[in-house]
């Protein structure tokens, strides 16, 4: 089968398209033709070597569609022939953590494309377990651009953040592949949506997702400063974070007295400062949120099949084109997810 390898770490030139040996699946696993799979910055941290330890040679991707070609021994709930996707991430399945819904504080979680070859190749495999199938009412394309972003949209807004109906929420870079998402979660749970982007541009396409205020961040720097004027000087009760160090202080100073950040991802740097002061005085909560869970990832399915979160594809490119495609998301030129296609 053809795929991107990785032999050695690095720039984009390290995505290398070449013919491999089509995997098989393992007890308990599916063989599944992919039809199509989404970038994420994980792959950029992977192919960088960077943030982890990564056995080379290696095949990136974590959100994986296709169909299921091959059944492993002892591989149960799923069919071949059904059109799929893979959950982006799972834990073990056996310790307490995940005994009790909470996988993704597994201390064995394993990712897609980062603990395993993933989706950039003609095949991969996976754990049956970790399938759900889907329909045919969006593109494979389409639907590769939804489960890593939309899990962990989830698991920040709804089960960390707690985000309730009648509240106002930051959404930071509304055009990014989980901004984009966020934008329309949130205006789906009830709440007030300001987002911030880079040009006016794509705050015209937040707005048509779904929020209600837009800041553009090149203008304003300071954006703290536009959400007090949006607010009557109150700022928000929740701030989606995922940017880091770049905008960290801004959308601290965003925060209404007992509001709560909530943030993944990083994607400027690992370090900030806090003032401690400013954090205890308006009784400030800071949320770590990191993926989300299997169960998580069931509701949020429903949620894509009924329209009230809809994909939003930037651009896609055949997989030979990889390197292109990390190029287009390194230089930050999209709204929404880039995705390979087979
Ligand atoms: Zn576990």
């Amino acid at each position: 089968m053809k795929a991107i390898i990785i032999d050695q770490h690095g720039n984009q030139n390290s995505l290398k398209f070449r013919d491999i040996e089509t995997p098989k699946p393992q007890p308990d696993e599916v063989l599944i033709k992919v039809e199509a799979c989404g970038l994420n910055h994980l792959d950029i941290w992977t192919r960088e070597g960077t943030a982890f330890p990564t056995k080379l040679p290696h095949v990136l991707g974590c959100d994986v569609v296709g169909t299921v070609a091959e059944l492993g021994n002892g591989a149960t709930g799923v069919n071949v022939g059904d059109f799929v996707i893979v959950a982006p991430g799972w834990g073990c399945g056996e310790c307490d953590m995940c005994k009790a819904g909470n996988d993704s504080l597994c201390a064995h979680y394993k990712m897609m494309g980062r603990d395993r070859w993933g989706g950039y190749a003609e095949y991969c495999t996976a754990p049956a377990r970790c399938i759900i199938p889907i329909s045919r009412k969006y593109s494979a394309a389409e639907w590769a651009a939804m489960p890593l972003v939309s899990l962990t949209a989830y698991h920040m807004l709804v089960t960390r953040a707690q985000l309730k109906k009648g509240e106002t929420v930051l959404i930071l870079a509304a055009g990014s592949g989980i901004g984009s998402i966020a934008v329309q979660l949130a205006k789906h749970l009830g709440a007030t949506v300001i987002a911030t982007a880079s040009t006016d541009e794509k705050l015209e396409k937040a707005r048509a997702l779904g929020a209600n205020r837009g800041i553009n961040y090149t203008t304003h720097p300071e954006f703290h400063k536009e959400v007090k004027k949006l607010t009557d000087g109150r700022g928000v009760n929740v701030v989606f974070e995922h940017v880091g160090p770049a905008t960290w202080r801004s959308s601290s100073a965003s925060l209404a007295p007992g509001g709560r950040l909530v943030f993944c991802g990083a994607t400027t740097g690992a370090e900030v400062n806090m003032n401690l002061r400013f954090m205890f005085v308006r009784q400030l909560s800071f949320l770590g949120s990191f993926m989300g869970n299997f169960s998580e990832l069931k509701q949020v399915v429903p949620l894509i099949e009924s329209g009230a979160i809809k994909p939003v594809v930037d651009s896609t490119f055949p997989l030979q084109d990889a390197a292109i495609a990390h190029k287009k998301m390194e230089d930050r030129n999209v709204f929404g997810k880039i995705v390979l296609t087979n």
